[in-house]
């Protein structure tokens, strides 16, 4: 089966790149490595790119879904994950969109819990956790949860998600994954200027009162209203500052190296964690080793990619293991040295955050 390969077009990132290889010819050692010299060894895996929340730096009220007929089945999603599973990927991310909104998502996670990755988690707005067979999911080998919320003010989380959420739902949903034996439990904030920077301390309080992993993340441009700019981003520096002004941080060296997050414990030694993730002003791509998958089979090797290569044609048309794996080899050599962001002449891929899989 012969499969076009796309073509790259090359932007600031890719200066200075290794041409992509002719197919097949980056077929290596039956694992992923990229023409940088990085070992790809997490996929996220996006299940779906629908949500029940619309969080302005995410997703419009209109944002028209992907047709249904376009996204993978559950087959097609457990064959992704066997053959990366033989590709040495180590660590797989569930998400999306909303992954909670797919409908299948006990089987999958059954199924990639037997594959033997040593690490499954899955990001959720945890809006509907309450539902989920959460003991069930911890049996079945989901190992973390990362929840979302990103203030500590009920006006403000209905404004931000343009939903009735409150943070109660993301604090009982805290509760139940704990009590289900999810550990350490993540809760990711998006910090944006203007909106919700006045809240780092508070942040800092609720990692010391919920003892969970805060995870301050630095807003992309990945919005489909396309309102980022650099002046709506408010950096690690300034994250640092702030909280310190209310508590003394220590940092922690992440036993993971490609950990995406600047970790940091308090001082006085009170439970809880804080992570910075700064995307924008202090980019981690050198240790990226990420793979993403969309909802409708769409391999990403970065998630500011303008190309993608479209692995559910593949699968349609009946491939063998051996060919996906393949197929992948080839797509992730392409995997482009940096986002670019700091560039002028960046521009935000046309897929947007709940598109791709965040
Ligand atoms: N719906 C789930 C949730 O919100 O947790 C999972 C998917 S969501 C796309 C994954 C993560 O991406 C969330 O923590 C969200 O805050 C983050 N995110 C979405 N848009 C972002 C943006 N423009 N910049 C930075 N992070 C973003
Ligand atoms: Fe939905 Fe998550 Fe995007 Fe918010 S960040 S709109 S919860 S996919």
């Amino acid at each position: 089966m012969s499969i076009a390969l796309p073509i790259l077009r090359p932007d600031s990132a890719d200066v200075g790149q290794t041409p992509p290889p002719a197919p097949g010819q980056a077929r290596g050692p039956g694992r992923l490595i990229d023409s940088h010299g990085r070992t790809i060894r997490d996929l996220r895996l996006s299940v779906t790119d629908r949500c029940n929340y619309r969080c302005v730096y995410c997703m419009d009220p209109d944002f028209r879904y992907m047709p249904k007929r376009e996204l993978l089945s559950l087959e097609e999603y457990l064959t992704i994950a066997r053959v990366v599973a033989s590709l040495g990927i180590r660590k797989l991310r569930i998400t999306g969109g909303e992954p909670t909104l797919y409908q299948r998502l006990d089987e999958l996670i059954a199924g990639v819990g037997a594959m033997g990755f040593d690490d499954i988690a899955m990001t959720t707005n945890g809006s509907l956790l309450d539902r989920m067979p959460l003991e069930r999911w911890r049996r079945d080998g989901l190992d973390r949860l990362t929840l979302s919320l990103d203030s500590m003010r009920a006006q403000r989380v209905a404004e931000i998600t343009r939903t009735a959420a409150t943070p109660q739902t993301v604090i009982d949903a805290i509760g139940l994954g704990k009590a289900a034996g999810f550990h350490p439990i993540k809760v990711n904030v998006v910090v944006m200027r203007g909106v919700n920077d006045d809240e780092l301390a508070d942040f800092a309080d609720f990692a010391r009162e919920h003892a969970v992993e805060l995870r301050l993340i630095e807003f992309m441009p990945l919005d489909s209203s396309k309102a980022w700019s650099r002046e709506t981003v408010v950096t690690a520096d300034e994250m640092l500052a702030a909280i310190g002004r209310r508590y003394e941080l220590v940092p922690v060296e992440s036993c993971d190296p490609a950990s995406t997050s600047l970790n940091f414990r308090f001082a006085d030694g009170a439970p809880g964690r804080i992570g910075i993730i700064a995307s924008v002003s202090r980019p981690f791509c050198g240790a990226c080793s990420r793979l993403r998958i969309t909802a409708d089979g769409k391999v990403r090797p970065c998630l500011f990619s303008h190309e993608e290569w479209d692995v559910r044609a593949l699968l349609r048309d009946g491939a063998a293991d051996e060919e996906i794996r393949d197929f992948l080899v080839d797509s992730m050599w392409t995997k482009q040295a940096g986002h670019g962001i700091g560039s002028a002449d960046f521009t935000a891929p046309a897929r947007t955050m709940s598109a791709i899989g965040g």
